[in-house]
């Protein structure tokens, strides 16, 4: 059995940075005497064997600011929050260590500095994102949030008058430039490039290993939905598709069929666990492997 691996399978940049800023934070109260919580805003990371591990550290989890006390060291995940919940956080009395992507950040404030007139904000993104609520949050007018171009074209515009475009960081590249041509027909635009291109990279050479292999292996949190995509874009190639938080759910005698079989991993998967499915898959092509005859 030969396996490919997706080279951007796993962590990206900001969740990454996220994590080791979390765990920086761990390591120092070994040896310090802190003594507040160490508090997470919400999941840091759609992992599951992630999130026990860190809750296993006494990190803990909140999932609203009614759950947050004074002393509290709270993590700011790298999807960043609201602008009101972060000055909440500060009334609270709580120590923020602000883990939000530096790509989230810099659209927060790129959103923040072109709509500082009140020019109206209109975004490409899904509107209940918490990445969405928080960039709208930066945005000194009126907003507007839209999943695609048909949904943009519903909304009443006033032609000619000054806007601010710009899109939730995950968002597809050719439709943004879709929606930037239609609207810049329309309005007196100023077009923010905030895309990150690190999931459209993942997706994409998904999709080229799928397109070479028998089989595919995702490997992710079940309630990951870039992880979830992945899954979407191998099944699109019409192979067996297996979606795995780790490698012991691995059905082995169903993977034995196959020579050829690719790996994938959504944003949230650690590395190791990626590597665990790739061992594990290696061991079993030395298993198979026929004695060579002498
Ligand atoms: S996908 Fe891009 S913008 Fe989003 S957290 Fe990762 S690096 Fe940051």
């Amino acid at each position: 059995m030969t396996v490919i691996r997706v080279h951007t399978a796993g962590f990206c940049m900001g969740v990454g940075l996220a994590l080791h800023k979390l765990e920086q934070e761990i390591e120092t109260r070994k040896h310090t005497a802190a003594k507040g919580r160490l508090v997470m805003l919400g999941p840091i990371i759609h992992n599951p064997q992630v999130l026990s591990a860190y809750a296993a550290q006494g990190v803990i989890q909140a999932d609203t600011l009614d759950e947050i006390h004074a002393g509290d060291t709270v993590i700011i995940r790298a999807h960043g929050i609201p602008r009101p919940d972060e000055e909440k956080l500060r009334e609270l009395g709580a120590l923020i260590v602000d883990a939000t992507c530096p790509k989230v950040k810099k659209a927060q404030l790129a959103i923040a500095d072109a709509t500082a007139g009140g020019t109206p904000l209109y975004l490409f993104g899904e509107e209940y994102h918490p990445e969405v609520r928080g960039l709208i949050s930066y945005a000194a007018g009126t907003c507007k949030v839209f999943g695609n171009l048909a949904e943009l074209q519903r909304i009443d515009l006033q032609t000619g008058s000054r806007a601010v475009l710009a899109a939730q960081t995950t968002q597809d590249r050719a439709e943004f430039e879709a929606i930037r041509r239609w609207l810049e027909d329309r309005l007196d635009l100023t077009v923010l490039s905030t895309i990150c291109d690190a999931t459209r990279k993942r997706q994409q050479e998904t999709q080229d290993v799928a397109s070479q292999v028998q089989a595919m292996i995702v490997v992710g949190g079940r309630s990951s939905g870039n992880t979830r995509r992945l899954v979407d874009v191998a099944r699109g190639c019409g192979i067996p598709v297996w979606h795995i938080e780790t490698a012991e759910e691995l059905s082995l005698p169903d993977i034995a069929a196959y020579d050829l079989i690719g790996i994938t991993a959504g944003a949230s998967t650690p590395h190791k666990l990626v590597d665990d499915v790739q061992n594990l898959l290696e061991t079993l092509h030395q298993t198979n492997e026929k004695p060579s005859a002498h």
